[in-house]
């Protein structure tokens, strides 16, 4: 059985770069080693499960990637966005901070022997219970966005170190998150005023423009918005010293927004104000691939031109790791992996006639009509019971949100490469 062991696979070649034939190569000699280890014929229930490949080299270099561009910027990684115990071990070898939101997320960074100080609750709407951890812990830094949350701090950890989230501009984000969160800006005075009231400890703004998010002016207007509230907290008397960035990052547009955020930092925030990030997406996102068993096939024939397509049905769907289809409104393209015995990584990304394609939707394993996949798909190949399809970049919001439901497991394994030998060294790879 594979289940639970994590398997390390280290590159020590020379330089990798995503993409490149070498970290493709790692990648595609860790799922046909295992896809190979699994005789769908006479294996166990479950020994052919959906599973993981990881590039932790990937993660390393989205990190010096961001210390390129945003040197001002000290991430905290979102660990909702995919808790993986080897993703949260290298980040906080490469000296992260953590955004936390709830007691268990916290726990498992303490657990790391991460110094609580490098943590922050970033949820403004926090659990009692896990009020009273975060104090006992002594993880002090965390966010508020209206009057009760005050209150409720007031009488659990009055020394905390607070932030106020303010509301964005999400309108051009994938998942929008200040429809839920942040305070309106026409009520920071307000509550500064009764944070000050109930002697409690504000030292920073914190703001989130929204998860995928796409426009630039949106982190523009947002450090403009938290240069007022900076004010109005320092006229009452706070000593504001932390600026809270928020996530939204997306590796295609990465420089992009990273130029425009600079460039507002730069002119509204002077280098004495520390700036953190909570970035989630923008590490794991492209870290992960999946690979999943074609568990069963039905033909459709068109009735009109005889052609004939197929529905696949794969062992993860959308109440599993592509949960992300539903909450992250995620598209993920299949590719063939394993075909008639013959492995394909790669072949399945090339161009090919359309009209010699075989079409294909994909849906996973439950008995719901809308745990679909892909309504429509062309392969080259003829894909049958057996084979194996690979999805790349599946590491954001997609195995935190898998459930149980129908009996299916929620938890697959993850086999680690490292394209990075500096990851490799960090995490003892060999
Ligand atoms: N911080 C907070 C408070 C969030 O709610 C989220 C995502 O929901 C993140 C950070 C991470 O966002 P992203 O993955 O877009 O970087």
């Amino acid at each position: 059985q594979h289940v639970g062991k994590p398997t390390l696979i280290a590159n020590h070649g020379a330089d990798v770069i995503r993409g490149s034939a070498a970290a493709k190569s790692l990648i595609g000699n860790a799922l046909k080693t295992r896809v190979q280890s699994v005789n769908g014929d006479v294996c166990e229930p479950g020994e052919e499960d959906a599973f993981f490949v990881a590039d932790l080299g990937e993660v390393y270099r989205q990190f010096m990637r961001w210390k390129m561009n945003l040197p001002r910027v000290k991430p905290h990684y979102a660990v909702k966005c995919n808790p993986d115990p080897q993703v949260l071990r290298l980040l906080a070898e490469l000296g992260t901070g953590f955004d936390c939101a709830s007691k268990a997320e916290i726990e498992s960074v303490l657990n790391l022997g991460i110094d609580p100080s490098r943590i922050i609750y970033a949820q403004p709407c926090k659990t009692k219970s896990y009020v009273r951890y975060a104090a006992q812990q002594n993880v002090k830094q965390m966010t508020f966005d209206n009057a009760d949350e005050l209150y409720k701090i007031k009488q659990l950890f009055p020394n905390a170190e607070l932030y106020l989230r303010i509301i964005t501009d999400d309108s051009e984000s994938l998942c929008r998150l200040s429809l839920k969160f942040g305070a309106p800006m026409d009520t920071t005075q307000d509550l500064l005023t009764l944070a000050k009231e109930l002697d409690l400890n504000v030292v920073g703004v914190a703001f989130h423009v929204g998860s995928g998010a796409s426009d630039p002016n949106a982190f523009l207007k947002a450090v403009k918005d938290a240069r007022c509230v900076f004010d109005q907290a320092t006229d009452l008397g706070f000593s504001m010293h932390t600026l809270d960035v928020g996530g939204g990052f997306c590796s295609d547009t990465f420089e992009k927004m990273a130029a425009v955020l600079s460039d507002a930092l730069d002119a509204y925030f002077p280098p004495s104000v520390r700036v953190i990030g909570e970035p989630g997406r923008y590490f794991v996102a492209e870290a992960f691939t999946i690979a999943c068993h074609v568990i069963a096939r039905r033909s459709v024939e068109d009735p009109v031109s005889g052609k004939t397509s197929y529905m696949l049905y794969l062992n993860d769907g959308v109440y599993g790791n592509f949960s992300s289809i539903m909450f992250d409104h995620q598209q993920p393209v299949a590719k063939v992996l394993q075909c008639a015995g013959t492995f394909e990584y790669g072949a399945g990304t090339m161009e090919f006639d359309t009209e010699a394609g075989v079409e294909y939707s994909i849906w996973g394993p439950t008995c719901d009509g809308i745990d679909c996949i892909s309504q429509s798909i062309e392969f080259p190949q003829i894909v049958d019971v057996g084979d194996w399809l690979f999805f790349e970049d599946m590491g954001a919001y997609t195995k935190c949100s898998a459930t149980r439901f129908n009996g299916f497991t929620d938890s697959h394994d993850t086999i680690y490469v490292s394209s990075e030998p500096g990851a490799s060294a960090l995490l003892g790879m060999h």
